[in-house]
């Protein structure tokens, strides 16, 4: 890990947290709860214990002194996990995607970082993964100890591409002591130039083989079927985005435990709404767009038959770009109404099935004893009507209320 998170910092997070949302008991009455397990339960109360959950059950005395939260009305759900979400990509002034050389300054780029965080936090996300960005960590680790709003956040740091299996070793070692949380690799390019395998077997084994005997996971950026079958038989740990996986690699990543994270439409539609600010910029050109343009239906068709792969992990990554922050549910709603997954095992997805492929299983994604209290609610019900996550109007993380529509 960096070494930033001194006795100033330490004492930095002291002030800027009041100490009664930390030690004080909160009971949350609910009258619908979504476990995040599978589990729905009715009437429950959540007893809260200095930022993680202590009881969840039928309603009962309400201890002396504790402050009570009334979610009576809503849904209420663990805090969602995007695992693939790009918090420092935005906007520039200009309103153009912003590239290094753009003029903008360091100050401009974290502060647009700052506030995708916050929009994230805001819409019932409490933790995502970044994959590929150095800036990652400073983020991170203000969010962790200084008290800046945002979801807790994973981070890869820069992303592997290229280099001799020698090189890309040492790179991974390098990355765990820059304070990576996990290893992005390249298997294939982009889709707006193809996806076909971009790294080799022997790239592939080195780099993910190096990851696992240092503790690391390693999510892998792979589009065609070769690439995806080159990075489960390197034993990589993720499949980001496989867009164009025949049943044979989903079979595949089944047998041999790795997770999937395929998207359904946000990142797609995302930058083909905002064609004008990207257009231009490297790939995003006609040819990138109109690929773009074709890998939509061959997305939700991918999930349909991801779902219907006996054994398969599907994590909840939504690729998440400039444009596209605090509209990290959007996904969902694909995945229910285009791709025919059922509500409950989407928001298990995207709860306690990406907290285990975080392995956070233990701390995060589900409203339990012994869990932090990282717990938001939805106006509306998403069990019967899947756009409620759109209607996110409570968010607590680690005890600490964020946002409570009406009651602030
Ligand atoms: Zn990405």
């Amino acid at each position: 890990m960096r070494r930033l998170i001194g006795f100033a910092a330490l004492f930095a997070f002291a002030a800027a947290t009041p100490a009664a949302a930390q030690d004080a008991t909160v009971v949350i009455h609910t009258s619908k709860l979504l476990d995040g397990k599978g589990a729905t339960m009715s009437n429950a109360d959540i007893v809260v214990v200095n930022g993680r959950i202590t009881r969840v059950g039928p309603a009962a005395a309400v201890p002396k002194g504790a402050r009570e939260i009334d979610l009576r009305g809503r849904t209420v759900l663990p805090g969602l996990i995007d695992v693939h979400s790009h918090l420092t990509w935005y906007f520039n002034r200009k309103d153009r995607y912003h590239t290094r050389g753009d003029g903008d300054t360091p100050i401009e780029s974290i502060l647009a970082a700052a506030a995708n965080a916050y929009s994230t936090l805001m819409a019932g996300f409490t933790t995502v993964q970044s994959p590929g960005s150095p800036e990652d960590a400073d983020l991170r680790d203000w969010i962790a100890t200084q008290g800046l709003p945002g979801p807790r956040i994973l981070t890869s740091l820069n992303a592997l591409t290229h280099g001799s299996p020698d090189t890309l070793r040492m790179l991974v070692r390098q990355r765990k002591q820059e304070g990576a949380d996990l290893i992005k690799i390249f298997a294939s390019a982009s889709i707006r130039d193809g996806g076909k395998q971009s790294m080799t077997d022997e790239q592939l084994l080195a780099a993910c083989g190096e990851a696992k005997a240092q503790g690391l996971r390693t999510l892998v950026h792979a589009h065609s079927a070769e690439s995806v079958r080159a990075t489960v038989n390197a034993g990589c740990t993720q499949v980001e985005h496989g867009i164009f996986v025949t049943q044979a690699e989903l079979d595949l990543m089944a047998q041999k435990n790795v997770y999937f994270d395929p998207q359904c439409s946000l990142v797609f539609h995302n930058y083909l709404d905002n064609r004008a600010k990207y257009d231009g910029i490297g790939n995003y050109n006609a040819e990138g767009f109109a690929a773009m343009e074709r890998a939509i239906p061959l997305a939700a068709a991918d999930i349909r038959k991801a779902l219907a792969t006996k054994g398969l992990k599907i994590t909840y990554g939504t690729d998440a770009v400039a444009g596209a922050h605090g509209r990290n549910a959007e996904d969902l709603i694909c995945r229910v109404k285009d791709a025919g997954e059922s509500p409950m095992h989407a928001i298990v997805s995207a709860t306690s099935v990406s907290a285990e492929s975080l392995r956070l299983g233990d701390k995060i994604g589900a409203i339990a004893p012994g869990m932090e209290a990282d717990i938001i609610a939805t106006d509306g019900d998403p069990m019967t009507d899947i756009t409620a996550v759109r209607r996110v109007s409570f968010v607590m993380k680690g005890g600490k209320v964020f946002r409570n529509d009406g009651k602030n």
